[in-house]
This record gives structure tokens, C-alpha cells and sequence, in this order.
């Protein structure tokens, strides 16, 4: 017999890298949630390494992506075929074969600066390690070695069994529940929901060593394909001493069989090694049919999970999953929007995920594993998969259906859908991103003060506080139509902008009536109750 349940808002399965960002995000917009994770801490074999500038900017918005080392402007992930590090090294394999350096024209225009922020190169466990302070700086419930055994929902709310790690029994009721609970997600199994793409390609062993290898980076290559007759296999670091060597097949070896493949890919037998770990897993590209059912939401793995590769599309799609449900569960706890809003998580976010997984296997390092095409054939510019994959939902006024999948942010101009553009403008003497201004709120963009007049009127009549950002007046611009060109509005329009940094609708021009017509996108755009 169990005591009554514990009630939170939020119920997150899993508090690895998807769960840890989820606490954060949900921390941020001050949504009661309790994280349940089965393992004690993270694996001991880290995963990811490449974390992008838009993962960045997610938590810059939270104010502690400064904890995260920023990689050069110059930065690439490089791959390189090799015998082994010490021996001949072939070709370079490029991730976007448009990016080549080959093919860019002499006189390129300097790159357009899309992001305030850069990408960072840091080992899946330390990026936990920094979440989950930051969430337990900000007061999270985290519990480890507490694992989920029994999900019931019901038309209030989800209700979860937990084990204990000594043997002890609990229940914990949530109106929602998050499950970031992986790949083999036994909640997705659970809710029969099943999962389409390009299956499983196949098992991988890994292991992880420490050895003083850096000498080998020193070209600004970091990622190794290792050929040879009798070793296939990829060679990579976390650039903390640690190395994963990746078999592509799926032999148990011993620890002097790890010991001579990795003098074998390293090409020299004098060098030190220490062993850390081994992994197996399968290499898989799959996205679940459905990312909600009622009141549960798959995020991460659980609901995609990709092969890893150089655009980041694993642990980075997941982060913005969870980032762009946490304002949404926010609104909706309040009372302030329908739970209809919730439904545009998976409206927004499965899309996002397909394309990833249709732009992986179009690209040279799996262009081998494709099957049969689907979707998306052709290569999308990498600045677009990352900044400019467009949303459309009821949440978005505007984003028809013939517009284009991704777009560079120039490209888009301020496009509903589109993620609002970065650039710089000057705030009480400081220099600040535009994604700056928009904190956890509506945010109404706009030159002209007739806007600040709708938006107060609004302000004082509706459940919901629009922060108004006098564009040239309350920031200052480095060009007078630097504004209206990015947002592809005149001086008379305005921009909406969403809590998640998201462009719900603009108006290119001034209406008649500003006041009405603002008051019926946002009524649209955030479900208001
Ligand atoms: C070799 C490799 C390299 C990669 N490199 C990159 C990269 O550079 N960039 C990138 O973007 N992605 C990369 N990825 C992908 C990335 O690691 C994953 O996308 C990411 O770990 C997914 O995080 P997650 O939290 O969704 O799932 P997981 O990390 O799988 O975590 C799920 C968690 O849920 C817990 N759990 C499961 N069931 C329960 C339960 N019943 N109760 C409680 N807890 C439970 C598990 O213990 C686990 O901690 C890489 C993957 C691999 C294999």
C-alpha cells in the first residue's frame, strides 16, 4: 500500500543530458518539477562532444553559457582518413561538401555573424556536471537512483511508481510528464508509439582510454577515420586527455586486445594508455510517430534518436526540445494559455527532428547507409539546419506551408516561425544580442510608438505582460534600417516575438488599429485562456 502521491507540476524521466537541460530550462521559467533518474550520475562514458552555438544561446537566455568554453570563429569540425595518427593521413572528409574550402571563391564575403554566442567542444558528462549545478543552483529536484517502474495517466495527470536504489516504493503525481528517458525509452514503449527512419546501421563498440596524444591535434584535426586492412574504426577525443576509439563492429575484445587496437590507431607502441571504459550501443536513426500522447512528451533520445554526427543533430536536437516545451508548460500550469498549446510541441518539434535525419544521410560521412531517399535530397546549408529550421503550428501566424523547411536567418528576415535574427545593439552602455532582450516574456519589437501604446493597453487589460522594446529608442542601432531589414518589417511595423525567442507574427506595416490587431495574434499565437 502506497501513502498518497506527491504532486509536482512536472515529471521528467531521465536526468542525463535531454532531463538536466529540461531542470534547467523549467528552473528558468519557474515551472515546479522533479527530475527521476535511476542511475546515480552520468555515464561514465561520455558521449557527445560538439555542442552547438544555437545549444549556446539556449543557455544564454538562462545567463550561464559562460560556463561553457566557446570554440575559435574559425572553428570546424575536422575529419581526416588516416592509417593510423602517426602514419600517412589520406584525405579530408568534409560534413557539408558546399562548405569545402575548395569550392569557396577567392573573394567569399566575410561570413555573416548569426549568433552572439559559438559553439562549444566539451565531453557529454562535464556539460551535465555544469547543468546540474546550475539547476540545483536554482533549487531543482533532482533525484538519483530513483528509477520510474509504472506510468499510469489519467485526464488530470500522469502518476509514476519510483524504485528507490533500497528497494523502497513511491508514487509521484505531475500534471505533465517529460520523458527524456533515451533511445530504448521504456515510456515510448510503453504508450506504443512507434518510431520510422532509416533503422537500425548497426552496433558499435567503443572504448575509452586516456593517453597524451596532443601532439596529433595540432593541425586543427580532431576526428580520425582509421583504415587499415585489418582495423576499420573512427579515433576522436574529448579534448581532456580522454580518446573514444569506435569499432565499427560488434567483437568483445579484452583489455590487451583494446590495448593493441588503439596502439594499432595510434600507429606507436611507447605511448602510455589507461583504460576508462567500454561502450556498446546501436547506431540507430529513428523518430517517434508522435512526440505527445495526452499529457506525456518525448524529448531527446527518446524521441529521436540519431547517429552521432558533425552537425550535432543528437544531444543539441534534444536540448531544444526541452526548450522549447518548458515556456509552453509554463504558460499552460498558470492557467494563462489553453493546453491546446502544448499540442504544437510536436507540430514544431518532430519536423525538425525528420529533417535532421533525412540531412544526416545526405551527407558524405552516411551517405553509405542510405536506403531508400525520403523527404529532404538535397543538402540544406548547415547555418540554416542550425539557426533556421522554420515552425509552423497554430502558434505561428503566418508560416505557410510552401515555405522552404530551413533558411539562413537573412534569408528568412524576420519570418514567423523563424528564430528571431541576432544582432548587436547597445543598452545602457553595453553591447547585448537582440536574443537578449527577450528574458523568459512576450516581447513586442517595433519603431514606431503607436506600438507602445497598443502593447500598454494590452498590458493592462490581458493575463499576460508584453515587454516592449522601442527599437533605436530603448536600444540603440548600429544602422538606422539594420531593425527593419532583419526583421523584414518597415519603421511602422512590429514583431512579435514568443517567450523562446521564436517570431509568432509580425505586422509589416501599421494597421488601423494596431491595439485590436495585436491583441488577436497573441490571443491566437499564446492560446490565451
Ligand atoms: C558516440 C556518440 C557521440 C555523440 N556525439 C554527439 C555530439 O557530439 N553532439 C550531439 O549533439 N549528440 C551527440 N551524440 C548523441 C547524444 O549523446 C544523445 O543525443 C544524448 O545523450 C541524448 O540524451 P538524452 O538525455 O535524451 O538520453 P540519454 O543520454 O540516453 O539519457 C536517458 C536517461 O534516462 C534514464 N532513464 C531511462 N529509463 C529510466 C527510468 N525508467 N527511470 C529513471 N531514469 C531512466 C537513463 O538512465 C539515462 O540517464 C552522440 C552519441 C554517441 C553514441
Amino acid at each position: 500500500m502506497y501513502k498518497p502521491p506527491e504532486e509536482t507540476g512536472v515529471i521528467v524521466v531521465g536526468g542525463s543530458l535531454v532531463g538536466l537541460s529540461a531542470a534547467v530550462f523549467l528552473s528558468f521559467y519557474r515551472v515546479p518539477f522533479v527530475v527521476l533518474e535511476r542511475h546515480s550520475g552520468s555515464s561514465l562514458h561520455p558521449r557527445a562532444i560538439g555542442f552547438t552555438a544555437r545549444t549556446m544561446e539556449l543557455f544564454r537566455q538562462c545567463g550561464f553559457d559562460d560556463k561553457f568554453p566557446e570554440v575559435s570563429k574559425s572553428f570546424t569540425l575536422r575529419r581526416v582518413r588516416v592509417e593510423s595518427l602517426a602514419g600517412k593521413w589520406f584525405e579530408e572528409i568534409n560534413w557539408t561538401e558546399r562548405d569545402s574550402p575548395k569550392e569557396a571563391p577567392t573573394t567569399a564575403p566575410p561570413k555573416i555573424e548569426y549568433s552572439p554566442r559559438q559553439g562549444a567542444g566539451i565531453a557529454q558528462d562535464t556539460m551535465e556536471e555544469i547543468l546540474r549545478q546550475q539547476a540545483t543552483a536554482c533549487g531543482a529536484d533532482l533525484r538519483y537512483k530513483h528509477k520510474v517502474t509504472r506510468v499510469a495517466q489519467d485526464t488530470d495527470g500522469v502518476t509514476v511508481t519510483v524504485a528507490k536504489d533500497d528497494g523502497a516504493e513511491y508514487l509521484l503525481r505531475g500534471s505533465y510528464m517529460l520523458a527524456a528517458d533515451g533511445s530504448r525509452s521504456s515510456i515510448r514503449e510503453g504508450l506504443g508509439i512507434k518510431r520510422s527512419g532509416r533503422g537500425s546501421i548497426q552496433v558499435a563498440r567503443s572504448v575509452l582510454f586516456r593517453a597524451s596524444l596532443d601532439e596529433y591535434l595540432q593541425k586543427g584535426v580532431s576526428q580520425f577515420n582509421i583504415d587499415q586492412s585489418d582495423l576499420k574504426a573512427f579515433l576522436t577525443t574529448y579534448s581532456d586527455g580522454r580518446w573514444v576509439l569506435i569499432f565499427i563492429d560488434d567483437i568483445e575484445r579484452n583489455e590487451d586486445e583494446l590495448k593493441a587496437a588503439i596502439h594499432q590507431a595510434v600507429g606507436r607502441m611507447d605511448i602510455d594508455i589507461e583504460l576508462i571504459t567500454t561502450g556498446r550501443w546501436e547506431m540507430t536513426a529513428l523518430v517517434a510517430n508522435q512526440f505527445q500522447a495526452d499529457r506525456i512528451f518525448l524529448a531527446g533520445d527518446a524521441a529521436h534518436a540519431l547517429p552521432p554526427n558533425r552537425g550535432g543533430y543528437g544531444a543539441n536536437t534534444g536540448i531544444a526540445d526541452v526548450h522549447n516545451l518548458a515556456w509552453k508548460l509554463k504558460a499552460v500550469l498558470s492557467g494563462q494559455s489553453k493546453p491546446e498549446l502544448l499540442e504544437t510541441y510536436d507540430d514544431e518539434r518532430r519536423p525538425v527532428a525528420l529533417l535532421r535525419h533525412d540531412q544526416i544521410f545526405v551527407r558524405s560521412d552516411y551517405k553509405a547507409h542510405l536506403v531508400s531517399p525520403s523527404g529532404e535530397t538535397d543538402v540544406i546549408d548547415d547555418d540554416a539546419m542550425e539557426f533556421g529550421q522554420l515552425y509552423r503550428s497554430q502558434s505561428i501566424l503566418g508560416a505557410g506551408k510552401d515555405l522552404p523547411k530551413a533558411r539562413r536567418p537573412d534569408e528568412w528576415a524576420g519570418q514567423p516561425g523563424s528564430r528571431a535574427p541576432h544582432f548587436w545593439v547597445r543598452q545602457q552602455g553595453k553591447t547585448i544580442s537582440t536574443l537578449d532582450l527577450f528574458e523568459d516574456k512576450w516581447s513586442l519589437l517595433f519603431q514606431n510608438e503607436e506600438w507602445k501604446h497598443a502593447a500598454l493597453q494590452l498590458n493592462a487589460s490581458f493575463p499576460i505582460t508584453i515587454r516592449q522594446v522601442q527599437m533605436g529608442i530603448d536600444v540603440g542601432l548600429s544602422e538606422s534600417d539594420t531593425f527593419t531589414k532583419a526583421f523584414g518589417i518597415s519603421s511602422s511595423g512590429a514583431s512579435l516575438v514568443r517567450p523562446d525567442g521564436y517570431i509568432a507574427w509580425r505586422s509589416v506595416d501599421l494597421p488601423s488599429t494596431p491595439g485590436d490587431v495585436l491583441r488577436d495574434a497573441l490571443a491566437h499565437a499564446a492560446f490565451l485562456v
